[in-house]
């Protein structure tokens, strides 16, 4: 262990090299419920820096397990089996914006606003907006093919992506995919984007910009329950419109959200939907009016238009910082991302509230309706009883309750520590054969993020995520 701290530090800096059981509490946890402490975590300041990590951990036999912002809602970043935490926040430069392209070359601990900022000055932007924007990396964003609200319209991560230059396990770089246009053969890149850091470190992403559209328009349509809000959802695809986005909110967020963020949802209200649209001045006049129609017809009780900049910032602010109101309910939540065909989602809902009762713990919904993309958030105290190993079982109950219903385990947040063994419920010993003859393809290994989205056995992982304390001492805490 000496050694292999002795070798990050020559090749990092010793500043860059965390070791001591305090500084590596900070990094045994991401966004979801899981906990593994690493065994030592390295910053590099460039990929060479990267390459040597990588090379380095492979020549001590310990894995390397690459982090963003630590914001992953199914424990992706998660050291599992120990060894190297490899954070990437400091290649955090865009590099290149490519004006006339439309495309720019960023590092990947980019946060994912910073690049539409960059790209503003000319009229551009980088679609997919993760909820969790202001904070998650490109890198990340790439690990997982997220989405986002705005995804509805734009598609993901993968849609947005041309190319990447990535780290192999033995330390060579490798560019996958175009700069700037998309190239024939074999589409590597698409492999890679959504491989959950289990294949290689990306170290460059060159991604799409598109232009800031002329108008936008966000609605907030007030409903008095759920059942009509889905219905609208329904309805306004139904009906030939394409909004840009189209989220929704049930009465229990919609408690937690107002009083702390005042963005003027009504605290009574069953259920509300922001649905945006944007382009043309005159198309979006012409659709806001449409979804306004739809909304009333399936039992709006009102429907607010926003197309001051300032009002609809304040719309979104509560979408978007909804899961931290949350914690003015319980201390934790735990947030799955099952998906239903958009058609399904009332009985999805319906059944999500019997999941609530029987495991006694509350539920609340704050989703991407337009792709029946659920986030049911169940809330629970991890220091009550057995409230984690219930918030969990409810947690399995919802999902196989998604794929019942036609849809899948995942919709954005990948599949990490969370999901692994429900993977059996989409796909067969084949189709997870036809995967796992990835790893020996990129010559992975071992080397990167072991542990994740491939069946282990529960109880294997379990058995590694000793709370820190235990392995620590009461001298963990600063
Ligand atoms: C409040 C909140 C809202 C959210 N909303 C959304 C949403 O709307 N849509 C959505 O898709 N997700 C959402 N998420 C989940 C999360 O933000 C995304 O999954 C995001 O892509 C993770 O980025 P990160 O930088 O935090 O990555 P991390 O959590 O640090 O890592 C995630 C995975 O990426 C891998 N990884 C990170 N960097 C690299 C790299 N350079 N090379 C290789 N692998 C790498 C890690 O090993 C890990 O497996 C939300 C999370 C929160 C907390």
């Amino acid at each position: 262990m000496d050694a292999l701290v002795r070798e990050l530090q020559r090749a990092v800096g010793s500043r860059y090299v965390l070791s001591r059981p305090q500084e590596l509490l900070v990094y045994e946890y991401d966004g979801a419920v899981e906990r593994a402490l690493p065994s030592v975590v390295a910053v590099p300041g460039s990929a060479e820096q990267a390459a040597q990590v990588v090379g380095i951990a492979r020549r001590h036999g310990v894995p390397v397990v690459p982090r963003g912002a630590g914001t992953g809602l199914s424990g992706g970043a998660i050291p599992v089996y120990g060894g190297v935490l490899m954070p990437m926040t400091r290649l955090n430069r865009v590099l290149e914006i490519d004006v006339a392209e439309r495309t720019a070359i960023v590092e990947p601990g980019v946060v994912n606003i910073d690049i539409s900022k960059a790209a503003e000055p000319y009229g551009l932007r980088y679609a997919p907006d993760p909820s969790s924007q202001k904070a998650c990396t490109i890198g990340g964003n790439v690990a997982e093919n997220a989405g986002g609200p705005h995804c509805l319209a734009y598609g993901v991560t993968t849609n947005h992506v041309m190319g990447m230059e990535i780290v192999l396990a033995d330390g060579s770089p490798a560019w996958v995919g175009g700069r700037s246009h998309e190239l024939p053969g074999y589409d590597l890149r698409g492999v890679l984007i959504g491989s959950e850091g289990t294949l290689a470190v990306t170290t460059k992403v060159a991604v799409r910009l598109q232009p800031v559209p002329e108008a936008v328009t966000t609605m907030l349509a007030i409903f008095q329950d759920e059942d009509d809000a889905s219905a609208a959802v329904s309805a306004i695809v139904g009906a030939g419109i394409v909004p840009a986005a189209i989220e929704m909110m049930d009465r229990l967020t919609i408690q937690a959200v107002e009083p702390a963020i005042h963005a003027g949802y009504p605290p009574d209200a069953g259920a509300v939907l922001l649905v945006e649209v944007e382009g043309l001045r005159e198309s979006v006049a012409e659709e806001s009016e449409e979804v306004q129609q739809v909304c009333y017809r399936h039992g709006a009780t009102e429907v607010r238009v926003a197309d001051d900049p300032t009002l609809r910032e304040r719309l979104w602010a509560g979408r978007k910082t909804a899961l931290g109101a949350l914690g003015r309910l319980a201390p934790n939540y735990y947030l799955l991302d099952g998906v239903v065909p958009r058609t399904r989602i009332l009985e999805a809902l319906r059944r999500i509230r019997e999941i609530s009762g029987e495991y006694a713990l509350p539920i609340a919904n704050v989703f991407h309706a337009g792709d029946g993309n659920l986030h049911p958030c169940i809330l629970f105290d991890e220091r009550i009883g057995d409230q984690l190993r219930r918030s969990k079982e409810a947690g399995a109950a919802v999902l196989r309750t998604c794929v019942d219903l036609g849809g899948a385990l995942s919709g954005e947040h990948g599949v990490g520590l969370e999901k692994q063994e429900y993977m059996d419920l989409c796909f067969s010993d084949a189709d997870l054969d036809a995967m796992a003859r990835l790893n020996p393809a990129f010559g992975a290994g071992d080397t990167f993020n072991p542990g994740k989205v491939f069946p282990t056995g529960a109880s294997c992982v379990e058995l590694l995520q000793h709370p820190a304390i235990a392995r620590l001492g009461a001298d963990a805490f600063v």
